[in-house]
């Protein structure tokens, strides 16, 4: 599938985007609106349908809101009012409020399905974005005054910009950094995550996020639209091989945990529409090379343990277009992205391994002193505490960086290139 529309500006500079996830489709939305002509390359088929529920907070929401998706988000999204931890009776053992959570925060937060995320910035995406499935970025070509991304479906594009947002396996990654094994950091467990539709059960989660409350793995249950329920489930294990069969390994990993797990394992559906992989993090040491840049899971996976991934993805694709309208190069927006926002992300990645133990307790104590510490939460000041354990520490980035004057007008970053001023031209190497 395509969806081209006629370029803004004929002279605009163009930026290839390799993978249509969520970070890549907040990069194309904020690149168009600074004038870039921007393409998509997206691997899959089509809009991708497997999904899970994301906890939208944080520099991601505060972007989405200066982007103008936000009312879309909130329209698609669901409001759940606490979190309920579970024994393998169904008991309640303790809550967190989410609202009181996100309030901790300074900030807002919506729950959204990642498909409908991905919706939502789709939808929006401004004139100048041409978007195309079934094309796999395949390689890539750095030349003096530009660089070639070499695609599946045969097309060879020229472009001033190649940012990889494929995800925390990247290809780009690959292809101009160096193999994987060399950025990702695995955080010991592995996690998997499906919908299914089942009446009953919905009926039982009564609109609310239910989560057992376990040792050394755990499932979660949130009720949809459509008596569908989706589903996920995260267990500890060293082993970082990823099993031919995903249902497989979530019985071998959660049959135990009882109340509705075994029904939901029974619902669990085809490998194709389980999301399953290790929790790592991404850690490199630089995300651009020349005029190639990288951006969401890719080059920052903070792993699903921060519950900020998406988020970050659209706050450091806001982050990278916004310092290329600033910069007089592409080198040096390039350098001012990475500057600015890996603090941000580095506080998310220290946040989300020191909470390991939060998330997925590894001892009986551990787990009667989650259910202690999430009931002193309901207080006043502990709630701010306990959140900032949970998230890191809230940021303005985005926020003051949307305040910043632009040194061109929006959109004029097209006009510049057409005059033939130096902007965006990266150092010869
Ligand atoms: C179970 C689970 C729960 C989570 N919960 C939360 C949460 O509550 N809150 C939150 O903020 N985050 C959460 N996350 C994290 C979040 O989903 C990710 O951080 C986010 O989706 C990353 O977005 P991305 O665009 O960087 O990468 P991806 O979503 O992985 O997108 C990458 C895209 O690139 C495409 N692609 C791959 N290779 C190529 C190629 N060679 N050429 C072209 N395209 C390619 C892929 O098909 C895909 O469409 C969770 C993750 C998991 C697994």
């Amino acid at each position: 599938m395509s969806t081209p529309h006629t370029p803004r500006h004929a002279h605009a500079p163009h930026a290839v985007v390799a993978g249509a996830g969520i970070a890549g489709l907040a990069l194309a939305h904020r690149l168009a609106h600074h004038g870039w002509r921007v393409t998509v390359a997206e691997r899959a088929p089509g809009p991708r349908p497997q999904g899970y529920m994301i906890d939208f907070f944080g520099p991601g929401y505060d972007a989405a809101r200066i982007m103008g998706v936000l009312p879309r988000i909130r329209e698609l999204g669901h409001d759940f009012d606490e979190a309920v931890l579970v024994d393998e009776q169904g008991r309640r053992r303790a809550s967190l409020g989410f609202r009181r959570f996100a309030r901790a925060m300074g900030g807002s937060l919506v729950s959204i399905m990642r498909p409908d995320l991905e919706l939502a910035l789709r939808e929006s995406l401004p004139e100048g974005v041409e978007l195309v499935y079934g094309a796999a970025l395949t390689g890539v070509e750095e030349h003096p005054d530009g660089v070639q991304a070499h695609l599946s479906d045969g097309r060879v594009l020229d472009a001033d910009l190649l940012a990889g947002a494929d995800g925390i396996h990247s290809t780009v990654r690959g292809l101009v950094f160096g193999p994987q094994e060399e950025y990702l950091l695995h955080l010991g467990f592995h996690t998997g995550a499906f919908v299914f539709e089942d009446a009953e059960l919905h009926t039982r989660l009564r609109g609310r996020f239910l989560l057992t409350d376990s040792l050394g793995a755990q499932m979660g249950f949130y009720g949809l639209a459509g008596n569908r329920v989706a589903v996920f489930a995260v267990h500890r294990t060293e082993d970082t091989t990823l099993p031919d069969d995903p249902r497989w390994a979530l019985r071998e990993a959660c049959s135990g945990l009882g109340w509705l797990v075994p029904r939901a394992l029974e619902r669990c559906p085809e490998p194709e529409h389980v999301y399953y992989d290790n929790v790592a993090q991404s850690r490199m040491d630089t995300w651009s090379k020349g005029r190639v840049v990288l951006l969401g899971d890719a080059c920052q996976a903070v792993s699903l343990l921060a519950g900020q991934g998406a988020s970050m993805g659209v706050g450091g694709a806001f982050v990278l277009a916004e310092e290329l309208a600033r910069a007089g190069t592409v080198r040096e927006g390039l350098e001012r992205y990475e500057a600015r926002w890996r603090p941000v992300v580095a506080e998310r990645q220290r946040a989300a391994r020191t909470g390991t133990s939060w998330f997925l307790p590894s001892s009986a104590m551990r787990l009667r002193l989650r259910r202690l510490v999430l009931g002193l939460a309901a207080l006043p000041g502990v709630d701010r505490w306990v959140a900032s354990a949970m998230s890191g520490k809230p940021s303005r980035v985005v926020e003051d960086l949307a305040a910043t004057p632009l040194v061109e007008p929006v959109g004029d970053v097209g006009a510049s290139a057409k005059e033939g001023r130096s902007g965006f031209e990266a150092p010869r190497p």
